[in-house]
């Protein structure tokens, strides 16, 4: 179930382990993937907030028509990596951030009529490329985060279109980032045809001259289960000529390029569940913790055992993966089967690649960052 060269990695690594491993080659697969099954000349950019490690980022940067970013920090990682474009949203983008992004040449997603403003003054007498993006009134396909159709700081509201202020910077469409993790594609091409459709009316409106329609991400992953997002069942209409149509995917690209490994430390039964302890936690990996989950593992045997005391194991049990953090929240897994299980064993979280260590809380307790390994990457 663990690839060769990362299981290889997790040998190499230091005990007690504790590590990410990343296989770019998966994420840039993922990339031609996605390029292919789109309507051609649609642009494929990758969301650097899934994961910004800025070897995997290189990597994915040169194949991908641009990257996402989301802060001042993104921004200069995307442009460390090479990045053939940026766009950049983000609801609470400062003067520094949009000067940056100015000098960058960044196509920047203006959350809100005072943004825009803002971003004018800023910009005088530059060349700015700049698109609106607006939260529609309507609702949208279903994902497990909405920001769209509902009430979010994200974009500018649908109503506030036609009162926007003149003489701003010129705007060349529409950027409508509205789901996170649907696994439906059929639903998806619906609503991306749907986005482009209301981004021509609207733009037609507003005299708009549109070029531009960013769809955002979104694409899901299934942590628990088996459903894959259909790439056959994404059939995106060609959008109008003269608009360009742009895709953002952080999760999908990345999510499966990523494992996370952590050393049993202690192995023990309380109130009648068993708890794998692992050297790690939430701190590194808080995805299933912020979203309420039990994420999968697999149990990598470790046969080595030095030590002159008996090896805690249990066979044919339920256990509880849990944290290094002093917090009964630091929980991973729950009542996961393991047919075996030993204290110094390996236990190993796959699709860990996106939204894993980006979100989570490193320094909560002081322990030591985890190894990270970039297979094909030297050292
Ligand atoms: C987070 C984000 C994305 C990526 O979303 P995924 O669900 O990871 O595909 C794309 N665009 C914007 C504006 C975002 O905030």
């Amino acid at each position: 179930m663990v690839p060769e060269p990362v299981a290889a990695a997790i040998a190499g690594a230091r005990r007690p382990v504790c590590a990410y491993v990343y296989d770019p080659a998966v994420a840039v697969a993922r990339i031609a993937a996605l390029r292919a099954a789109l309507p051609p000349g649609t642009r494929v950019l990758y969301a650097v907030k899934a994961n910004g490690n800025p070897d995997l980022l290189r990597a994915v940067a040169a194949p991908a028509d641009g990257l996402e970013v989301a802060s001042g920090g993104e921004l200069d990682l995307a442009l460390a990596a090479g990045a053939r474009t940026i766009a950049f949203a983000g609801p609470a983008k400062t003067d520094d951030e949009l000067t940056a992004a100015v000098d960058a040449g960044a196509m920047i997603h203006v959350e809100s009529v005072h943004e825009l403003r803002r971003l004018t003054h800023l910009a005088r007498g530059r060349t700015v490329n700049a698109a609106l993006r607006v939260n529609r009134a309507a609702d949208t396909p279903s994902g497990s985060h909405r920001m769209t159709g509902t009430p979010t700081p994200f974009g500018i509201a649908e109503e506030d279109l036609d009162t926007l202020p003149r003489d701003t910077v010129p705007i060349s469409g529409f950027h409508l980032h509205a789901v996170s993790n649907n696994l439906d594609a059929a639903a998806h091409a619906r609503f991306v045809d749907d986005a482009v459709t209301w981004s021509v009316h609207t733009a037609a409106r507003l005299g708009i001259p549109l070029t531009y329609v960013n769809a955002g991400g979104g694409l899901g992953i299934d942590y628990t289960g088996d459903t894959t997002f259909d790439l056959t069942q994404l059939r995106i209409n060609p959008p109008p000529p003269g608009v360009t149509l742009a895709v953002e995917p952080g999760r999908w690209i990345t999510a499966d390029s990523g494992w996370y490994a952590a050393e049993v430390i202690d192995l023990k039964r309380n109130h009648g569940r068993w708890f794998a302890v692992l050297r790690g936690g939430t701190h590194h990996f808080r995805l299933p913790a912020a979203w309420g989950y039990s994420h999968p593992f697999t149990v990598l045997p470790v046969d080595d055992w030095p030590h002159p005391y008996p090896r805690p194991e249990v066979s044919n049990v339920e256990v509880d993966a849990t944290g290094e953090l002093c917090t009964p929240r630091d929980v991973l897994t729950r009542g996961q089967h393991v047919d075996r299980l030993r204290a110094g064993d390996v236990l190993v979280f796959a699709r860990t690649g996106a939204y894993g260590w980006d979100i989570s809380h490193h320094d909560f307790l002081r322990h030591p960052y985890p190894e990270v390994k970039v297979l094909g990457s030297v050292g």
